[in-house]
């Protein structure tokens, strides 16, 4: 059966960094004997230049007929100005509550080969998995606006979160957690927010459903700094929208660079429970950093982010574990190899472009795919 994607490159290093994981893809279609049908659609600052809208509704339509959703980044300073009516970002945040992806996975790996271009010392061995709560809190309750009184400008956000909400992605974070460590770090504002501790109640309550989980609340300013202190630590991670926005931010400089890290945006399950750390869900695939204006058009952009963001889309959502397994170490390969994007690469070492990076990959992952061809008994006598 044909694998039909919706690529959605968007602005600035945006299209640079999809056209890699499309090749990418490609590839995995040809070493690996599936179909891969791309259907590319406009959205960003592209989209309001050409439409006036940055997710015209025949966009949204498209990725509802969709496996997954492979997505570059948007936005950039031609449309940045504060009083314009629309703003590309909102093509993001309309995918997520439009398409109710409310878990967002943002996995904090550390390669070896990168551990010491990482301005924190000692993250060889760092694997953490962000759970994201994608589409409350902050971001969307209402009230939200601002308006003029005689004593000045006011502006109000609302941090709302109903215990539905808190609940599946809650148990996403502990079935993800169950296949892995079985450690499970909650963050926090218990001691402030009231929509902390009702996060904090529903955790606790959970836990008898998942015994073998251990379950451990941290507030949010401990953890911040607990992740650069001892970031070996943590298996799991969940928390809220904006903490979880912030906080991955921050784990990505262990990584050595945003552009290293991939997120699934994952829809309602299709199938129950969590099966061998894969979940089976419709899902938006997309690196962590933004459009980086400051090199876009360059070639110079790291596209091992948006790469590895098909290898969670082949797992998560085209159920193509050993696909996902072989696109991770293809990565894997073209780093011990010694090639590197400028962003990753030490003062003494040869840097390559987005077109070379994604091309090393391409060359692994044919390699990969050959000794998986090999008859297993060959493999194992060999
Ligand atoms: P950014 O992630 O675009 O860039 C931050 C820094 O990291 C820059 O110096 C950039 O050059 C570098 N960087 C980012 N990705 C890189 C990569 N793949 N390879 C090498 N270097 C990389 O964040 P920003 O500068 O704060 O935002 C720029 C624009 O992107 C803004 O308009 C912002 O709103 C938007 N943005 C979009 C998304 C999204 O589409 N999901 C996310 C974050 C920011």
């Amino acid at each position: 059966m044909p694998f039909q994607i919706a690529v959605l490159p968007g602005d600035g290093i945006g299209p640079e960094v999809t056209e890699q994981a499309v090749r990418v893809l490609e590839t995995v279609g040809r070493v690996y004997g599936h179909t891969f049908i791309f259907r590319e659609g406009i959205v960003g600052g592209v989209a309001i230049d050409r439409y006036g809208t940055p997710l015209p509704a025949s966009v949204l339509e498209m990725c509802r007929g969709v496996h997954g959703v492979l997505f570059g980044a948007v936005g950039g300073p031609k449309w940045d100005d504060l009083r314009a009516a629309v703003h590309p970002e909102e093509a993001i945040f309309g995918l997520r509550k439009e398409l109710r992806l409310y878990a967002n996975l943002r996995p904090i790996h550390v390669y070896p080969e990168l551990a010491a271009s990482s301005p924190v010392k000692d993250v060889a061995g760092v694997d953490i998995l962000f759970v994201r709560e994608l589409t409350g809190g902050l971001y969307y309750g209402k009230p939200k606006r601002r308006w003029e009184t005689r004593r000045g400008r006011r502006a109000v956000d609302t941090l709302l979160y109903t215990e539905r909400e808190i609940e599946r992605v809650l148990h996403t974070a502990f079935e993800l957690a169950y296949h892995r460590h079985r450690r499970l770090i909650l963050v926090d504002k218990f001691n402030a927010l009231e929509s902390s501790r009702l996060w904090r109640e529903v955790a606790l309550e959970l836990t008898s459903e998942y015994p073998e989980v251990h379950l451990k609340c941290l507030l949010v300013d401990a953890f911040a700094m607990q992740l650069l202190q001892r970031p070996r630590e943590f298996d799991v991670v969940v928390t809220e929208n904006l903490f979880g926005d912030i906080l991955t931010d921050e784990a990505a400089v262990l990584t050595s660079s945003l552009g290293m890290v991939p997120s699934a945006s994952l829809g309602p399950r299709r199938r129950g429970r969590v099966r061998r750390g894969r979940i089976s869900a419709f899902g938006l695939y997309e690196p962590i950093h933004g459009s980086a204006p400051d090199i876009a058009g360059q070639d110079k952009a790291n596209p091992l982010g948006a790469i590895l963001s098909t290898a969670l889309l082949l797992r998560h959502s085209c159920g193509l574990e050993r696909e996902a397994g072989a696109v991770e170490q293809a990565v894997a390969l073209a780093l011990e190899r010694g090639y590197r994007t400028s962003d990753i690469a030490t003062d003494d070492e040869r840097t390559v472009s987005t077109t070379e990076m994604g091309h090393q990959v391409m060359v692994s992952l044919e390699e990969i795919g050959e000794r998986h061809a090999w008859p297993r008994s060959w493999r194992i006598s060999r």
